[in-house]
């Protein structure tokens, strides 16, 4: 399922031992291999993958301190506004206010139907269910018995044929009783089928709810998108509710079938007690998909490959406005270590716009490294005390000329002037917000 296939999307970071630009996109075609998979809408996929990758070179997945769990949190970020971001409250405006439930037979309609009565009476409201299944006489009894349960009343014509008639029956009997809510349950067939449709769309017409809700099975995979997609396009619903979500987690439907209607899913069900009710809220839904808890060890797990000692030491000394040469040369062989200079790009601060000035390969740090050798360990921790003396000497040392030893010491200059720039926006606050 869609949990596995993220899950494994992740591991790529792990079996890379590090995080770098370059796995962070080989990542980023997983995430978007596994949401198609999952019957995500490519174009909906991709675009969602680029927001993915371009938040995360943004707010500086690679020198951030923990970039896997940035990185989960940006792809756990981006699947909730995929959901729909904020949760969905049904509409209960009307005297009484309907609420009319559709959906295929078996989807949990006449569960949820007890449920939301249930959840509606716990607000303090008066509910009346209206038993509008007129093909099955056990359905009538299923939802007596689900009432009674919950302690709300159950309007029902066992011997009506009429699904309008018996809906707006209902509606005045909850009129006289003074109920404020009304939840109508109608039939539904094994498969989508024109007389169904005629039916529920006639009921709807008659009516006119204020909140039409699409009941559907989670565990119905491509199925459940392709019902929701015919039943959006005759019935224009307002809300999805996704059931059965305690068997196997299908993320896919949920994903899948806001992205096709783009109808928000207001409900989940999860068990067929009276209970098992949940408000859908998208934020929840992406942890649960990316199955949290999991892939943020793993990533944490990725980072520990990476030389963390040295990762550590050398940030510490940055916060603390003290890189120096040396930590300058051990960046650059772990750089050369992972064999593209690229992936050097945001690892330093300030270090990009040197790079774009270097035309760089592997081969142009070797003048770098040239010169960081012929400093003597003094010069390299004080960079300031050399002057144009030194600067011959150095020049000479290393084979490099005085312009190529000031253009190194003016850009490292320049880098450390950046750090410090981002450790004071640190303390102030105001990288933190970013990086959040
Ligand atoms: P309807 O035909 O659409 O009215 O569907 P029902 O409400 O009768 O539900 C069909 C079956 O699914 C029943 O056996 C329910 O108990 C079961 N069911 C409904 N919702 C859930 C759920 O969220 N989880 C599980 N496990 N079973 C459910
Ligand atoms: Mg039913």
């Amino acid at each position: 399922n869609l949990q596995d296939k993220l899950n494994k999307a992740f591991k790529t970071l792990k079996g890379q031992g590090r995080i770098t630009e370059i796995n962070v996109a080989a990542t980023v075609k997983e995430v978007r291999r596994a949401l198609t998979d999952a019957d995500v809408n490519y174009k909906v996929a991709k675009d969602i993958t680029d927001r993915i990758r371009d938040k995360a070179l943004d707010r500086k997945v690679l020198i951030s301190v923990e970039p896997g769990q940035l990185f989960v949190k940006i792809v756990q970020e981006e699947l909730t506004e995929l959901m729909g971001g904020e949760a969905q409250q049904i509409n209960t405006k009307g005297d009484p206010a309907v609420i009319l439930i559709s959906g295929l037979q078996g989807s949990g309609k006449t569960t949820f139907s007890g449920k939301l009565a249930a959840h509606l009476k716990k607000q303090g409201r008066g509910v009346l269910l209206i038993a509008d299944d007129i093909y099955r006489p056990a359905a009538i009894d299923q939802l007596k018995v689900l009432g009674e349960q919950v302690g709300v009343d159950v309007y029902s014509e066992p011997d009506n044929k009429d699904a309008v008639s018996i809906a707006r029956n209902g509606i005045d009997h909850a009129r006289k009783t003074g109920k404020k809510i009304v939840i109508v349950d109608t039939a539904g067939r094994l498969a989508v089928d024109e007389a169904m449709m005629q039916e529920i769309e006639a009921v709807k017409k008659a009516i006119n709810p204020a909140e039409t809700l699409f009941v559907v099975d989670s565990m119905t995979g491509q199925d459940a998108v392709n019902t929701a997609k015919t039943f959006n396009d005759r019935l224009n619903f307002d809300g999805v509710v996704l059931t059965k979500l305690d068997g196997d987690s299908r993320g896919g439907a949920a994903l899948s079938i806001k992205t096709v209607v783009n109808k928000p899913i207001k409900f989940i069900s999860t068990g067929e007690k009276m209970e098992a009710l949940d408000v859908f809220y998208p934020d929840r839904m992406a942890s649960r998909i990316l199955g949290m808890g999991d892939v943020i060890s793993l990533v944490e797990r990725a980072q520990q490959a990476f030389d963390e000692d040295e990762a550590k030491r050398i940030n510490a000394k940055m916060r603390k406005n003290q890189f120096d040469f040396d930590d300058f040369l051990s960046q650059l062989q772990q750089i050369k270590k992972m064999g593209n200079v690229k992936d050097l790009l945001g690892m330093i601060p300030g270090m990009g716009k040197m790079i774009k000035d270097l035309d760089i390969d592997n081969d142009s740090f070797k003048p770098i490294e040239a010169i960081i050798s012929s400093m003597t360990p003094k010069e390299r921790g004080r960079p300031e005390i050399i002057d144009g003396s030194r600067k011959k000497r150095i020049a000479a040392g290393s084979g490099t000329s005085i312009t190529q030893v000031n253009n190194l010491l003016k850009q490292f200059d320049e880098m450390r002037k950046m750090m410090k720039k981002m450790n004071t926006m640190q303390a102030s606050g105001k990288l933190n917000k970013l990086m959040k």
